[in-house]
């Protein structure tokens, strides 16, 4: 199947499973997730009308930016970022999904200050509590949240996840409910400096339970490019 044929695929599925779940369809974004996939292959999901695209190394976001594979979609941040990149990804992208430590949020702040923006951002969550993996536990993002009038550089828009590998259909399904439940919760406190406007969570294997807990914006990669070829 072509790049297109898996989007309006996925598009299907998107609104099966927000009607399911009682949802309006359209309140679930779709971003692409295009590491590993070149500027042609970018532009392809970009013509077949994804809601914006996610990249997850600064060097590939650099190289197909230049190329314009982006280009009439908003360019979203969500992998690792290291403190001595932010220079490059500030003001370059409309939302960074991926803060996940308060260095990086500290140096985002301060980058964007000296550049004379306001960055976007999400919070990135480790909701499954998982040692290896970064991202901030929920009462660390709740005390964030609260101190985001501290950050005049950013713009906090919501939070975002990658619950553990799952063994089978529905084992995230917790994860999902509590990063909803978190969510609402900042939501309704009316902070400075924090317009809770995205839930980003679910992926190729999950998004359907993610729709089914809340998630307003669904990252996929696999299930519009296909399987990606690490060497
Ligand atoms: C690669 C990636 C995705 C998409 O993963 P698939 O399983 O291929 O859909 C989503 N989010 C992040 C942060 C990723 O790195």
């Amino acid at each position: 199947m072509s790049i297109a044929e898996n989007i309006a695929d996925l598009r299907a599925r998107m609104e099966a499973a927000a009607r399911a779940a009682g949802r309006d369809p359209r309140e679930i974004l779709l971003c692409a997730a295009t590491k590993m996939n070149d500027a042609d292959r970018v532009r392809e999901a970009v013509a077949a009308k994804v809601d914006c695209c996610g990249e997850n190394r600064v060097q590939e976001l650099v190289q197909k930016k230049v190329l314009g594979a982006y280009e009439g979609k908003p360019l979203h941040f969500i992998g690792h970022l290291q403190t001595n990149k932010v220079n490059k990804v500030v003001g370059q992208v409309d939302l960074i999904q991926s803060v996940d430590r308060t260095e990086l949020l500290e140096a985002v702040n301060k980058a964007a200050l000296r550049m004379g923006l306001r960055q976007e951002i999400l919070l990135e969550i480790n909701i499954g509590e998982e040692p290896q993996k970064g991202g901030f536990t929920p009462a660390e993002a709740l005390e964030i949240a609260a101190k985001a009038g501290e950050y005049p550089g950013i713009f906090l828009r919501g939070l975002m996840a990658i619950p553990p590998i799952s063994e089978k259909k529905g084992d995230n399904c917790k994860y999902f409910a509590k990063m909803r439940n978190l969510y609402i919760d900042i939501a309704s406190k009316k902070y400075d400096n924090v317009s809770m406007v995205c839930l980003s969570m679910g992926m190729s294997d999950d998004f359907e339970d993610a729709i089914a807990e809340g998630s307003t914006m669904i990252r996929v990669g696999t299930a519009i490019f296909g399987p990606r070829h690490y060497t």
